[in-house]
């Protein structure tokens, strides 16, 4: 696609208004299609390329050179985090990359975060976050597992320009962002704002679409306001899972579905899992559980694993939540899920995702760390770099971000 092209598509799906998180009725699927991708011109030959070296995807770094990085001269993205091999070998637009830590056969996520002098998180609250990405079951082409996840605190936003009250959320928060950002940096970077509040509420926060490359944190409503660490890590892990294309209820916008262990699920934001013992980590879903029936709820049995996930798997995570309330067991089995107190033998009916309802039969869950996707919704990715992107990249450009609903609010947490 051509940087025009970018621009103009870009420029009609901010017009299309889509401000959000997590509901349901945004736009959604592919937009109409662009005109097929031009065969361009590399700008620039990398560094140690001469112009009659071969470069079989025509991404400017030319075989021989791929070869001496270990990159995959059949793909312009080696480790499929649409960061290029180029950008993340030699910078790009301007950014070092490679000098902000960028790897070419592991996958990255860069984010800018800027905060209100009174909201700026704890280190603590990031580096629990970073952690969570470094350990994901994500392969890479080096043969590590794991993302890593680039969250640095950038620049206090200046008093007078701090807007206590972003509304509309996305004009105000443009405002900011244009004085604050680089625009250099749009290609390769999620950008977030720790602020106050938004539209008058107390939601904790918004991502601007799913997927998509901003979102805001806004904990000041909150009874500590600005959020205590683990609320600020929960949240900022929660929001950036919508950039990175999960919905409340993984693949769709069901909230509250027991069967689905990940932070997306409000259930869990801003407490985590226990994990091999360990409380309080935050995790997107790693394993994938059998669809369930809240109409025949069976405690010894618990939930039980789709393939590859293995019940020794579901076994390692504990400290569920039903229905606001953290409960024994763990989800491999002897779950208490009403919270009595005992593991029942005989199967019961409980209204587990609060929608009136004691017969929701909820589909399995999927494994989120595999569906992530890291393109920010077209904007994130050099794509003015390659000659030859593969289609199955460009086609991630037409797809629209979805409108989504307000995120967990300061009133759900004070009922607690
Ligand atoms: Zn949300």
């Amino acid at each position: 696609m051509s940087k025009l092209q970018k621009t103009l598509l870009t420029a009609s799906v901010t017009l299309l208004g889509l401000n959000g998180c997590g509901g349901g009725e945004g736009v959604e699927g592919p937009a109409e299609a662009l005109p097929a991708v031009a065969q361009g011109v590399v700008a620039q030959a990398a560094p140690g390329c001469l112009a009659s070296d071969v470069d079989t995807d025509g991404d400017g770094v030319c075989d021989v050179v791929e070869a001496q990085y270990g990159t995959n001269p059949q793909s312009t993205d080696t480790d499929g985090d649409r960061l290029s091999d180029y950008a993340e070998l030699f910078g790009s637009g301007g950014v070092n990359l490679p000098a902000l830590g960028a790897n070419a056969r592991r996958k990255d996520i860069f984010i800018e975060a800027d905060y209100y002098a009174n909201r700026k998180p704890t280190q603590g609250a990031l580096n629990r976050i970073i952690a969570s990405f470094a350990n994901a079951p994500v392969s890479n082409p080096d043969g590590s597992t794991g993302i890593t996840l680039h969250l640095t605190l950038d620049q206090q936003i200046a008093t007078a320009d701090e807007d206590l009250d972003l509304n509309p959320v996305w004009t105000d928060f443009d405002t900011i962002k244009a004085k604050y950002f680089a625009a250099a940096r749009a290609p390769f970077f999620h950008y977030m704002l720790f602020a106050n509040k938004y539209s008058g509420g107390t939601s904790s926060g918004i991502s601007r679409g799913i997927p998509a490359h901003d979102f805001v944190v806004t904990l000041g409503g909150w009874p500590t306001p600005g959020g205590t660490e683990l609320q600020q890590a929960g949240t900022i892990m929660h929001e950036l899972g919508h950039n990175i294309g999960l919905r409340h209820g993984g693949t769709d916008n069901a909230n509250y579905k027991p069967n689905y262990l990940s932070i997306m699920n409000y259930e869990y934001q801003v407490y985590g899992f226990t994990v091999s013992g360990t409380a309080n980590v935050f995790d997107y879903s790693r394993v994938r559980v059998a669809s369930f029936n809240e109409a025949a709820i069976n405690e010894v049995a618990a939930f039980t694993p789709v393939a590859p996930t293995t019940e020794a798997d579901l076994a390692k995570i504990g400290g569920l939540r039903m229905v606001n309330v953290q409960v024994a067991g763990n989800a491999s089995a002897n779950l208490d899920m009403n919270a009595n107190g005992s593991i029942q033998t005989a199967t019961y009916a409980r209204d587990l995702n609060r929608d009136g309802s004691t017969a929701t039969v909820f589909p399995a869950s999927q494994h989120d760390w595999l569906a992530l996707v890291f393109d920010g919704a077209g904007t994130i990715g050099d794509s003015a770099l390659g000659t030859s992107r593969a289609l199955d990249r460009e086609q991630t450009f037409l797809v629209a971000p979805e409108k989504v609903e307000p995120c967990l609010t300061a009133d759900s947490v004070v009922a607690r």
